[in-house]
């Protein structure tokens, strides 16, 4: 651009200019071609200035527009309200309430009905409701209560915080009201997951021959998306081709069909759609057919289309990993995320849930810490109580719970909310602390929390693992008495479970008699592993004999009846339940262990020997058997069913899961460490009194996280006293 000095420019043409510069610096030049030619002392000239530079986009452009509008004496309210919606759009839009408090503290020129909707935007970006009360009340003030334009501001805005009730009030109480405004509000009870009342809000636009248009079916769309009805889904799709919106070339319209249709898990139907589509560069709908089949429980098909995805955003990585992470694909979720790190990808706060469940899940606890200290400690994800939950779920899983206390308590008690007392709770239960769980519940009372049905299934289970019986039965009373919470079974499996660990079998088996459902193989299962723990062998075929009759394909209810008939030396029964086992081509569940060690998760297999230092660990476990009978333990071999002689069954015991990755533990980590291993199977009564001993032997602790719940060895005992 070349603006030479002596060529007669207008004020008119200068301004041309400006509209279609390129840069800021260009637009400098313009500016100092209006100074030389002395525009600058008209209000409009520099009006346009300011307004080219505020809404530039950029900081630099901002504070230039800043200093140019603080050398006016009287800046009219147009340009007031460019500064305030510059602000409001920028990284500091706390600067756009402080501008308008200026404003009203100079009192020449009065906000106009442009000034609010730019004061609640900035309001929305703060996600501060407060002040956005404050200019609700200025709105009336002022006079701009019945302006169209504002009261839409105002149903965004109150959406936006997902205050259906004050939104709507807006709504109702409006004297005139477009299309805008129904699409707002169907958009906010899109935000709330209110659909019903979406439809309803849809009927009424259409009785007020208001006629919908793209955005109206897009809010709608998103508001169904937690139907699970299939019908009306499909009703609802097909009112766009009543409404004669032509769909084929709409993108945006067919985006959000697929995403309603994957939300709802109709595959087929988001198929269909997603077929007339496929091309690259819609990155929202691959996404959303990504998350579709992986919510469905379909990984690999969602796998499959994410590898043929040419581009990915963070949406198509979270849905992956989140995928991953549901499905029980614990290593694949943290492979994924290694990768999208190594992009450079910058992870958002569903990843990093999806990434810290994962982490939970497989008790890798430096991945988790790494995840804690890089994205959340330094308060980038800090403030957002969903990450505080997971961060304190991934601490507890993965045996930290000092850890995840210690988060707990540092969080604003203002802040601290159902599922997160939930988790806490869990994580004491998990690891045995029993009379904390407790206590921490009895904190959430005072609180005047509610607590929901999850909270007492935390707190009957964290009674059971510690014997509390007389809490637990006080607790299962208040359910109903005291919260008006229904018992349901999973309540009633925590009762069975909590009586029949104290031995309390024919007060177990009366409960469950006096169930108001049938009893399911939850609550049969519980029963059956108190007979086997207490040798209760007639109960326990009772329990066992109804188990296989309603879940007969699990492998793992034929081997509890089985060890609980070896135990009691039945076994010419125990054989028969093998045989029946084996008669319907079920497997025993095949026991693994994982240790993580220098960053990586090594995973052992009952007998496997395929790790790379099998060899070196095979001696470790022998020097491991010859200490432990130096020391006088005889092996506790009475869960093996097979039909093998005695010291075949020793060896079977001495290669479970467990055991090997202890050996890998004691050969690789440093005395002062402590040994954390993840077992998917309930830990056995030979590899729990093997390392009780080796605890003490080899003066370690070793902290075990079995499928109930967590073991801490030391000194020769473990935490949950024999009782699990
Ligand atoms: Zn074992
Ligand atoms: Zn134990």
């Amino acid at each position: 651009m070349h603006c030479t000095k002596g060529l007669s420019v207008g004020n008119s043409s200068l301004l041309v200019l400006l509209e279609s510069c390129e840069s800021l610096k260009q637009a400098l030049q313009i500016q100092a071609q209006i100074i030389i030619h002395g525009f600058h002392h008209d209000i409009f000239p520099i009006s346009r200035l300011i307004s080219t530079f505020a809404l530039w986009g950029s900081k630099d452009g901002l504070l230039h527009s800043r200093k140019l509008f603080s050398q006016l004496d009287k800046p009219n309210i147009f340009i007031w309200n460019t500064m305030i919606r510059g602000y409001s759009h920028s990284d500091t839009p706390l600067q756009s309430l402080v501008l308008y408090m200026s404003l009203l503290y100079r009192g020449i020129e009065s906000p106009n009905n442009f000034t609010f909707p730019f004061l609640l935007n900035s309001c929305a970006r703060l996600s501060s409701l407060r002040p956005g009360f404050q200019i609700h009340c200025h709105i009336t003030k002022f006079g701009f209560e019945w302006d169209l334009f504002v009261r839409n501001a105002l149903i965004h805005f109150y959406s936006f915080f997902r205050c259906t009730n004050h939104a709507q009030k807006v709504f109702d109480e409006s004297l005139v009201r477009d299309i805008v405004s129904y699409n707002t509000m169907i958009n906010g009870y899109a935000q709330a997951q209110q659909p019903c009342a979406a439809l309803q809000l849809y009927r009424k636009m259409k009785d007020s021959d208001i006629q919908p248009d793209t955005f109206t079916f897009v809010a709608l769309f998103s508001a169904c998306s937690v139907l699970n009805d299939p019908r009306i889904v499909k009703r609802i799709h097909a009112l766009v081709y009543k409404n004669l919106i032509c769909v084929d070339s709409n993108m945006l319209l067919k985006t959000a069909v697929i995403d309603m249709y994957a939300k709802c898990g109709l595959m087929n139907a988001a198929e269909r759609v997603f077929g007339t589509m496929r091309t690259s560069e819609n990155i929202a709908a691959w996404s959303s057919m990504v998350s579709g089949y992986s919510q469905a429980g379909e990984v690999e098909t969602a796998r499959r289309l994410f590898d043929q995805m040419d581009q990915r955003d963070i949406v198509s990585w979270t849905a992956m990993i989140s995928g991953y992470s549901q499905a029980g694909q614990f290593r694949e979720a943290l492979e994924l995320f290694g990768e999208m790190e190594s992009l450079n990808i910058q992870p958002d706060e569903v990843t990093i849930v999806a990434i810290l469940s994962a982490c939970a899940g497989l008790g890798a606890l430096d991945f988790g810490r790494r995840i804690h200290g890089q994205f959340i400690g330094n308060e980038l994800f800090g403030r957002n109580i969903f990450v505080t939950t997971a961060v304190i779920d991934m601490y507890a899983k993965c045996g930290s719970i000092d850890t995840a206390l210690d988060i707990f308590y540092r969080i604003p008690k203002n802040l601290k909310t159902v599922s997160l007392f939930n988790s806490m709770i869990s994580g004491l239960a998990q690891h045995g602390f029993g009379k904390n769980a407790v206590d921490v519940f009895r904190e959430m009372e005072l609180m005047r929390l509610k607590p929901d049905r999850v909270t007492f299934v935390a707190t009957l289970c964290a009674c059971s693992h510690c014997g509390l019986v007389e809490d637990g039965k006080e607790l299962f009373e208040s359910m109903l008495n005291v919260y008006g919470i229904k018992p349901e079974m999973e309540h009633y499996g925590c009762m069975v479970d909590l009586l029949g660990r104290n031995g309390r079998l024919d007060e177990a088996f009366s409960l469950i008699q006096s169930m108001p459902y049938e009893a399911n193989s939850i609550i049969w299962r519980a029963l059956l592993g108190a007979c086997r723990l207490h040798g209760y062998t007639e109960i326990g075929k009772i329990a066992g004999c109804k188990l296989l009759e309603v879940e007969p394909n699990h492998g793992a209810h034929y081997v509890l009846l089985s060890n609980l008939l070896a135990n009691t030396n039945q076994w010419e029964e125990a054989r028969k339940v093998r045989k029946l086992m084996d008669s319907k081509g079920i497997q025993k569940p095949a026991g693994w262990s994982y240790i993580e060690f220098n960053g990586a998760l090594h995973r052992f297999l009952a007998s496997e020997k395929s790790h790379p230092k099998a060899k070196e660990i095979e001696l470790m476990l022998k020097e491991m058997t010859m200490r432990l009978r130096t020391a006088g333990y005889v092996p506790n071999t009475a869960q093996v069913v097979f039909d093998v002689d005695e010291e075949e069954k020793e060896t079977v015991v001495s290669y479970h899961s467990e055991k090997l990755a202890l050996a890998f533990g004691l050969m690789n980590f440093r005395p002062e460490e402590t040994i954390r291993i993840i077992k998917n199977l309930r830990i056995c009564v030979d590899c729990h009194s093997a390392f009780k001993l080796l605890s003490e032997i080899y003066e370690r602790e070793i902290m075990v996280r079995d499928a109930i719940r967590f073991h801490h060895f030391k000194n020769g005992t473990c935490s949950c006293m024999d009782f699990w």
